[in-house]
């Protein structure tokens, strides 16, 4: 075997994100010093949430200075100002200022003015509003650094901003590989090296042009994999307040139970149907670098919670996961004219393209074309121009629901089981068969939770 190879074997670091349940307290606080002080030996690298709550804070903040409030707004964060207040007076030496209060005060500051600017609308307000929300992530990664710095981890703060380039999609961004691939290793490796332990914020990044963007709700998992897949890591782990990925919502079923290992095609479909866990995302750059995931809960760090892997080992007919999403809109085109004729359905997508609007399940009949979708901003624009091709109803109160398992598409007769035990119901929409791991449908939303624990109640 090379040399080189061995070495960087046993040298990749391990990437630990730590989401916003993690960090919401003092006790949270003092519990990833415990999970990372008991892993220093792997190296590890560490991507931060905001203090739980916070981003929704900020959110909120800008929606009330957009409406002119701008010293409402600021006055409305005070109460996270002094949630993070609270940790580094329990957790810092109380000696003279130090850097984290030194940044909460320049954050403080910025987020007036910033505010001040939403409420003027003096820059556009897309580029203002990740300004604003990427606070959370700027002062949860400062605290956490200086919290384990203070209990005695050579741990240093570094501005993911710096590291992750993007383009300029403001709340979306995307990543540009190249670059950050570079300067992630052009920093990290060193300090790596060094000893030192990086803390990083999650979600945030910034364009080219150097402005603040950020990767969309949910999206410190995928700064994490980003990381992992740049370091080649030899682990990437996802600290929750779960064990795991598990075999459905254990807010909707109170008896789900975690599931041991999970291929990267079971996680991303289940992911993408709604299992919040995981962010849709996440799995790329991991998988892309064959780099496992584990997912972990901090509230109960010697559980083992959920493995990640290329390959989950296919257990005919057997059901892994349920997953669901809340809040879908069904589409129905009616076309007699149309849908067979060469082009129809190409035309129907450009209008979707064009509104940048995802279409998640469809399903296509003699006469007409029924779709989902979960973002609806631009419904009424989308709905106008659909018109021209044939009639468009629009149903909204709908829920997605997707069963998950490897080989789930060969196993016979599993559809049938699932449909028999919910026969009951009324189904709006079905799609089996685009993936191997899937069978998705669509339900009322007010039917979707009785849907889940009755299908969990017979498979698990
Ligand atoms: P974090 O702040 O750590 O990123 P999230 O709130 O994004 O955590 O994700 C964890 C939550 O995901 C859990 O509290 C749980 O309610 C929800 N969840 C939804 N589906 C699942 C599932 N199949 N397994 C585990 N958790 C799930
Ligand atoms: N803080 C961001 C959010 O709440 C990102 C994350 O937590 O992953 O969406
Ligand atoms: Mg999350």
């Amino acid at each position: 075997m090379n040399f080189s190879l061995i070495v960087s074997e046993k040298i990749g670091p391990t990437v630990m994100k730590f989401g916003g349940t993690s960090v919401g307290d003092v006790a949270a606080f003092e519990r990833v010093f415990h999970i990372v002080s008991t892993q220093i030996d792997k190296r590890p690298v560490i991507v931060v949430s905001a203090m739980t709550k916070v981003t929704d804070a900020l959110l909120n903040a800008f929606e009330t200075a957009k409406k002119g409030e701008a010293a409402k707004a600021f006055a409305s964060l005070e109460p996270h100002f002094e949630r993070h207040t609270a940790v580094a007076s329990e957790l810092l030496p109380l000696v003279g200022p130090n850097a984290f209060t030194n940044e909460l005060t320049y954050a403080r500051e910025e987020l007036e003015d910033l505010l001040m600017r939403v409420a003027r609308r003096s820059l556009p307000l897309s580029m203002l509003k990740d300004a604003v929300v990427s606070y959370g992530e700027q002062l949860s990664s400062r605290l956490l650094a200086e919290v384990l710095k203070a209990k005695g981890i050579n741990a240093r703060q570094v501005d993911s901003r710096r590291l992750i380039v993007t383009d300029d999609e403001y709340g979306a961004a995307q990543p540009i590989w190249d670059e950050t691939e570079k300067l992630v290793r052009l920093e990290l490796e060193p300090m790596i090296n060094d000893g030192e332990v990086p803390v990083m914020g999650g979600f945030i990044a910034a364009s080219k042009g150097g402005e603040t963007t950020t990767l969309g709700r949910g999206g410190s998992d995928y700064s994490a994999a980003l990381i992992a897949a740049a370091l080649r890591a030899k682990e990437l782990q996802i600290w929750t307040d779960v064990t795991g990925v598990m075999t459905c919502d254990p807010r909707i079923c109170g008896d789900a139970r975690t599931i041991p290992v999970l291929s990267y095609d079971e996680a991303a479909e289940l992911a993408y149907f709604g299992a919040k866990v995981l962010h849709p995302k996440t799995i790329k750059p991991a998988v892309d670098y064959k780099i496992p995931v584990r997912v972990c809960n901090t509230f109960e760090p010697d559980a083992v919670g959920t493995m990640v892997l290329a390959e989950s080992g296919e257990v005919p007919n057997k059901i892994k996961s349920i997953a669901h999403k809340k809040n879908i809109t069904i589409l129905r085109i009616t076309s007699a004219r149309m849908l067979g004729s060469y082009g129809f359905m190409s035309a129907v997508f450009q209008v979707f393209d064009r509104h940048r609007t995802v279409i998640d399940v469809i399903s296509t009949s003699e006469v007409s074309v029924a779709l989902t979708l979960d973002k609806t901003d631009s419904l009424d624009s989308v709905v106008a121009e659909l018109q021209r091709f044939g009639e468009v109803e629009v149903e909204s109160g709908y829920a997605v629901i997707c069963v998950v398992g490897e080989g789930l598409r060969a196993s016979t007769g599993l559809a049938s089981k699932i449909f028999s035990t919910i026969e009951d119901v009324s189904i709006a929409l079905v799609s089996h068969g685009a993936s191997s791991v899937n069978l998705t449908f669509v339900v009322k939303e007010d039917e979707a939770a009785k849907v889940i624990k009755k299908l969990h109640e017979e498979f698990f």
